[in-house]
């Protein structure tokens, strides 16, 4: 179905949970986010009904997303029923990847497309300082368990940001001997995060698409290496998202870039958001939010449907530069 702007809608990002088992420092405050009831939260046969309602205006991919999704108890048997449900076409999965040594096998017979897995540095010390929990190895261990399991595409998830001066090239090579698809992510104005230093989102801290790109091929020269060459196409790795694709030269995997900030890129935009209390959000950037959750439990399925077309005619053009949102990107479903 179309929103109010004629774009296609047939996407779902749907967060399973606000908690996760690490604590990105632009992601979460060090304690945690304030934590939702039992009851606000919305049960697994809830998400699972409200997905097959969503068939309805025309979704076809939906993306499990957090919190950290992995440690929602259930996941596995929500993923077979996405995966049973008519319309469905495919289902995805964006993790810091940690859980994923003991439930890759799991989700892939369960019927889970393929997953996103978030790495930020290369640097262990820098891992474990932006996770504040995690150390690298777990996630590494999380990668090979993706890769191992059969999932393809395999993304690696890259937010950058400029005082981290992250390893680019080191990210860029990963691509090379791996079918691994690295993807560079502008950092965001998400939420009110204490930032990197602890002076919150600004725009210094965002490195456009653009530049990394030239910075990387600078690096790559350096080292002897060829230049990244657009793909496109066929030959892009399978995805619903608006990135632009790269490659080396004989390499296996490819590295892409999304641009929220540089390359508005909401004249494409395909998608709606479910928070895991139940909200139906047309816009990461805006807080305007439906509340579905209230009418599944008093309305019933048709009372849901209201608020997918509710969603689709409220969904605003573009996202005007807005710096910030009330719900911090573990809450809201990054
Ligand atoms: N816990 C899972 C993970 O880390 O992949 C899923 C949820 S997390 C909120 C989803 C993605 O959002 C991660 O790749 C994370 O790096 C990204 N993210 C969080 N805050 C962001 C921000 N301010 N700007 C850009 N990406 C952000
Ligand atoms: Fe957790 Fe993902 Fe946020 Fe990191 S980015 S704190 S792993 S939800």
């Amino acid at each position: 179905m179309k929103d109010g702007h004629g774009r296609t809608i047939d996407y779902l990002r749907i967060s399973l949970t606000d908690r996760c088992n690490l604590r990105c420092i632009y992601c979460m405050p060090a304690e945690g986010v304030k934590l939702m009831s039992h009851d606000e939260i919305l049960r697994i046969e809830e998400i699972a009904r409200i997905a097959r309602v969503a068939t309805r205006i025309g979704i076809r991919s939906v993306r499990l997303t957090g919190g950290e999704p992995l440690v929602r108890l259930g996941v596995t048997d929500l993923v077979r029923d996405l995966a049973n449900m008519p319309g469905i076409e495919n289902i995805s999965m964006t993790t810091n990847g940690v859980l994923l040594p003991r439930m890759a096998d799991g989700l892939k017979e369960a019927g889970l497309s393929r997953v996103n897995i978030s790495l930020d540095t290369l640097d262990p010390e820098q891992f474990t300082k932006i996770t504040r929990l995690g150390s690298i190895q777990t996630t590494l261990d999380g990668i090979d368990a993706a890769l191992e399991a059969g999932f393809n595409p395999v993304k690696i998830n890259s937010v950058v940001v400029r005082q981290l001066n992250q390893d680019y090239l080191g990210f860029a090579k990963l691509s090379i001997d791996q079918p691994l698809h690295v993807r560079f992510i502008e950092y965001m104005p998400v939420g009110e995060s204490e930032g990197i230093d602890g002076h919150g989102w600004g725009p210094e801290d965002v490195v456009p698409s653009e530049e990394l790109l030239d910075i990387i091929n600078e690096r790559a020269k350096a080292e002897g290496l060829a230049p990244l060459e657009p793909i496109g196409g066929d030959d892009a790795p399978l995805g619903w998202g608006p990135a632009r694709y790269f490659a080396f030269p004989g390499a296996k995997g490819t590295v892409g870039f999304i641009s929220p900030l540089s390359r508005h890129f909401c004249g494409d935009c395909n998608r709606l958001r479910l928070t895991a209390d139940g909200k139906l959000r047309p816009c990461l950037f805006s807080d305007r939010e439906i509340d579905v959750r209230t009418a599944l439990r008093e309305g019933g399925d048709e009372a849901v449907y209201e608020c997918f077309l509710e969603a689709l005619d409220m969904k605003p053009d573009e996202h005007h530069d807005r710096v910030g949102t009330e719900r911090r990107m573990s809450q809201i479903g990054g």
